[in-house]
């Protein structure tokens, strides 16, 4: 079973994000960038199905500008086999990464396309759903729990009622959730070897993809300063407080 994994380059999710000055964007240079945490568990998940011999190759995918190549790497350390990079400087949206990555699916012919249920930068939770449907693919998302038998795949989804056991014939699109499992960290001679695996290198003029946004942003602003709370001593006194200053009751 061939797998393609896709690992998106985000802002550090220690890093305590600010909005540009000009209120464009949110500020990346000089800021700490890493693998977004739910694609290091889809490169987790398929490390471990090809460990289990499961899976035969494991290629991971990730788009965007240059330094993309070290987060393909940190995939390679963690055991991913060869990397594609679709090198551009352009932002792009959810849509445009969909067809990207649909053209290297019919390149590579995988049997399963795993990636991030959302990636912290954007939280735009779309581009799995976009790329199955693109493909005409049966989707399995916010995985928490992943069995392959054969050329069927059973899945378990966080739903917010509880979880939800499906079974998708292959190939098929997943997308991780935080319980799937808890990524490794790659070990020194790991990431030594992984400076030899190939990384490929491709426009997405040679996929055929207009990437060009659909979404203009209108402005980003800062979320506003909360306010810090206060003690009551007795409840005449919250009920005073809730009907006269928050007046809601
Ligand atoms: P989103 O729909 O933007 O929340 O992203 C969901 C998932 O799509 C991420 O967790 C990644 O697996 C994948 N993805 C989105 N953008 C990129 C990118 N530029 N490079 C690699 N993977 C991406």
């Amino acid at each position: 079973m061939k797998l393609l994994v896709a690992v998106k380059r985000v802002v550090d999710y220690n890093v305590k994000v600010r909005v540009k000055s000009d209120g464009t964007g949110v500020e990346t240079a000089n800021v700490k960038m890493s693998m977004n945490p739910f694609d290091e568990i889809g490169i987790e998940e398929a490390v471990r199905l090809k460990e289990a011999g499961t899976a035969t190759e494991v290629i991971a995918i990730s788009l965007g500008v240059q330094q993309c190549q070290e987060t393909i790497r940190t995939a390679l350390a963690m055991g991913a086999d060869r990397g594609i990079h679709v090198l551009t400087d352009d932002v792009l949206e959810p849509l445009a990464v969909a067809k990207l990555m649909k053209a290297i699916v019919d390149k590579e012919s995988p049997d399963m396309v795993i990636l991030g249920k959302q990636a912290i930068d954007d939280d735009a939770n779309q581009t799995g759903q976009m790329l199955a449907a693109l493909l005409g693919w049966p989707q399995g998302t916010f995985a928490s729990k992943l069995t392959a038998n054969g050329d069927s795949l059973e899945v378990v989804r966080e739903v917010d009622g509880g979880l939800e056991t499906i079974k998708i014939s292959l190939p098929a699109v997943i997308t991780t959730d935080l319980r799937l499992n808890e990524p490794r960290y790659a070990s020194l001679p790991n990431i030594m070897k992984a400076k030899k695996k190939p990384i490929d290198q491709m426009a997405p003029a040679d996929l055929g993809v207009d990437v060009t946004p659909r979404l203009e942003t209108v402005s980003v602003v800062e979320p506003e300063k909360r306010e810090g709370g206060v003690k009551v001593e007795t409840v005449a006194e919250l009920i005073d407080k809730l009907q006269n200053e928050a007046k809601v009751i």
